[in-house]
């Protein structure tokens, strides 16, 4: 850990670097000495890596066997705050610490000085000759303006050869540049006057404001289009004038576009963009300018936690139980929690809004650990929308059809009235199963548990969970037979047929996420929706997350039960939150809503639930069951996921873990296992399943460390550890 000071040339000082050395190494202090939290440049054998001066050396090398820090880099130091959070999050999560300081560190170009790179724009010249490769690089330059692109990012990204890009800036097409200084981000100002405020909304924005300057969770709970944003915006308002500055996480990078624009309509100016489609420069001018205080406000995802914040102030988790908050590769975190964590050391405030609050942060809140904030109605209506259930033992389908009469019924009549229908069914692609009908044989995917999905629109079999895919075989890969293989079950594609044939004349929107390139073609696809561009918007997952569609007043569920199957313990919670999502689309302002929800099992006690939107029954009811069991919130819990070529060395390995757990049993734990991943095999490596339980108070990563420490892992076999697992 840094101490405050600094180090003289030739002293001693440890530095932590993101490779998987372990411990940090000790090295000389440079000429002109260093500061803690520096970034560095270390020799580590025969390459030179990027590193942090963690604190001082602990002298167990003679000063004369010890290599010299070879540059300090051009970027402020890592604060304190920002190391004691990788530690606490790496000891949490089990993480080693070069595994999180990864996360911290690992934007490219980062640590080049400016000018290293040339940087590649738009340029105002029209080529002479226009290739479909050139076409695809002015594509890409179309899309995202900012800071620009390095070369290589670029060609990557339009899938051609530098030459091509080359070959633009010769016909000034595309302008090359020196990187220049990075810049700060147009001033935010918070004194622009915000809405009017109900006299709900005014009170938890008050709330909210009155929280900032210390450490401190809100709940802040209510419907969609209740005005949750606008509200949690009057804090972020509160913390930019304070001086501070404002993280905002989002779950799905397709709302950010919106979030953004309405940011600067609040501001008058775009704060900082944080994600996956970002630029490789725009990131790298935001992480330096979080750290100088050039940004004051960041949109992004789950890992703008780990940016250099000068002076956090406020982190708000948009749609907090949002599954996509927790990392499933690599450091196994939940944003969700880890803004916490980052919060208390920060001395900031967290905002957790959600209209569908995971029974965690429902708990914390029954708790008194976090504060809660409801806002009770929409805003400028009363409530949800009236939600019935249609019975489909009782309704006549034809088959290869989903749409229950009961349904179209619904849905012609809201087109008569000129209004939008929703179709919702949480399923990508044509069907989800495509099956031999001579020999019974379903395809799956050679690297996976999984079967393959038919995706008509892309003609391929793809795989959901790696994405493989394949050409759709005319014969059956099992039993030779030509002819026989037959699709069963819809997707979204499958169901925009069944819309098209029973609905001719309407105009149809299939929104799913694999169906557009980019976010900005998203963006588009949803604004068109919302101004009316569609009478019948088809949609899986993505429609559920915060679009708002005016003149939507019908949603139609073509499988309610979906979620329902399977043994998860958390199957009750996801489908009552998506459920809840999904039929908040439905009506706005003066138009009132309806949900209509296929099922096959009305009195199953959460489709119950759902119809007769008693939260608070729902979430006492499931907290009653989780905490006969022990399991979260009211429990712990921890999965061991042992990955490796062969199954049978892993589950010998398991069954050893599970024969020598006395430090668990120690702290009361209980193991189950192993057992076969919920995934069970990825990518061609099999994967097995310890679970851990224990109470609440139990020292669970301690017990943990002390059961593996000195078991050796057969070559091949990996092991990661996921504390708080989504799956139990
Ligand atoms: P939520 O985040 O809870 O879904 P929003 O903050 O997005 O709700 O509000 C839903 C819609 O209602 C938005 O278009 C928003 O601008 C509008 N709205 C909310 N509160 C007000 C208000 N006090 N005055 C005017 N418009 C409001
Ligand atoms: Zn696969």
């Amino acid at each position: 850990m840094a101490e405050p000071g600094y180090y003289p040339q030739g002293s001693r000082v440890s530095v932590m670097t993101s490779e998987p050395v372990g411990k940090p190494l000790d090295y000389l202090a440079p000429e002109g000495g260093c500061f803690p939290g520096a970034f560095v440049e270390v020799p580590l054998g025969p390459r030179r890596v990027v590193g942090v001066v963690w604190g001082p050396g602990d002298g167990r090398f003679a000063a004369d066997k010890l290599r010299p820090v070879a540059r300090v880099l051009d970027v402020p130091p890592m604060r304190e705050e920002l190391q004691q959070f990788l530690i606490r999050m790496a000891d949490y999560t089990m993480t080693s610490r070069p595994g999180v300081l990864r996360l911290a560190t690992r934007t490219p170009g980062l640590f080049e000085p400016p000018g290293a790179r040339k940087i590649y724009r738009l340029g105002a010249g029209a080529p002479a000759r226009m290739t479909e490769a050139r076409e695809k690089v002015l594509a890409v330059l179309r899309e995202h303006g900012g800071a620009g692109f390095y070369l290589m990012e670029l060609a990557q990204l339009a899938g051609v050869t530098p030459q091509v890009v080359k070959g633009l800036v010769a016909q000034g097409a595309v302008i090359e540049a020196e990187q220049p200084r990075d810049l700060p981000y147009p001033r935010l100002d918070p004194h622009l006057p915000g809405k009017a405020l109900s006299e709900d909304q005014a009170a938890a924005a008050a709330a909210l404001r009155a929280g900032l300057g210390q450490f401190g969770v809100t709940l802040l709970k209510g419907v969609t289009g209740s005005g949750k944003t606008e509200v949690y915006l009057e804090a972020v308002a509160e913390c930019l004038a304070k001086g501070q500055q404002a993280l905002v996480l989002l779950p799905e990078i397709a709302l950010t576009s919106e979030f953004l624009a309405r940011v600067e309509a609040r501001f008058g100016a775009r704060p900082g963009e944080w994600h996956s489609g970002a630029t490789q420069a725009e990131r790298r001018r935001l992480w330096r300018m979080v750290a100088e205080g050039g940004a004051q406000m960041v949109v992004g995802a789950r890992s703008a936690l780990f940016l250099p914040y000068r002076d956090l102030g406020l982190i708000v988790v948009d749609e907090e139980h949002d599954s996509s908050y927790k990392q499933e590769e690599g450091a196994l975190y939940n944003a969700r929690d880890m803004a916490v964590l980052r919060a208390s050391l920060a001395g900031a405030q967290v905002v957790l809004a959600s209209a569908t609050p995971s029974l965690e942060s429902w708990a914390n809140a029954e708790a008194g650990k976090y504060r809660r904030l409801d806002l009770l109605s929409r805003f400028g209506t009363a409530d949800l929308p009236e939600m019935r259930a249609i019975d489909m033992r009782e309704e006549r389908i034809e088959s290869v059809h989903w749409i229950s009469p009961s349904l179209v019924g619904a849905v012609q009549a809201t087109l008569s009235r000129g209004e939008q229908a929703m179709l919702f069914l949480n399923r990508r692609g044509y069907a989800p199963v495509t099956i031999c009908r001579a020999c019974g044989h379903q395809i799956g995917c050679d690297h996976c548990d999984a079967r393959m999905v038919e995706h008509r629109f892309l003609k391929r079999l793809v795989c959901h969970q790696c994405g493989e895919t394949k050409p759709i075989p005319t014969a059956c890969p099992s039993c030779g037979v030509e002819g026989k293989l037959a699709p069963v079950g819809p997707g979204v594609e499958r169901l925009a047929e069944e819309v098209a044939e029973r609905f001719p004349t309407a105009r149809t929107a299939v929104l799913s996420s694999d169906l557009f390139g980019s976010a900005r073609a998203l963006k588009e696809a949803v604004e068109s929706i919302a101004g009316g561009g569609a009478d019948i918007i088809i949609g899986t997952q993505i429609v559920a997350k915060g679009h708002n569609f005016p003149l939507l007043t019908l949603v139609g569920v073509i499988d309610a039960d979906l979620g329902l199957q399977g043994s998860d313990l958390r199957a009750a919670e996801r489908t009552f939150q998506l459920m809840r999502q999904v039929a908040g689309r439905a009506g706005r302002a003066d138009k009132p809503g309806l949900a209509l929800l296929q099922t096959c099992q009305p009195e199953h006690p959460v489709i119950r639930a759902i119809l007769d939107g008693d939260e608070e029954a729902f979430w006492r009811a499931e907290a009653a069951g989780r905490k006969a069991v022990g399991v979260p919130p009211y429990g712990r819990m921890a999965g061991i996921i042992l990955s490796g070529p062969e199954v049978a060395p892993l589950f010998e390995l398991g069954n050893q873990l599970a024969r020598n757990a006395a430090p668990l049993t120690r702290i009361g734990a209980q193991l189950f296992g192993p057992a076969p991943a919920p995934i069970a095999r990825v990518r061609g490596r099999h994967r097995v399943r310890l679970l851990i339980k224990a109470e609440k108070s139990a020292p669970l990563q301690g017990a943990i460390r002390g059961w593996l420490r000195g078991v050796k892992f057969p070559t091949g076999v990996k092991l990661a550890i996921d504390i708080d697992p989504q799956s139990f």
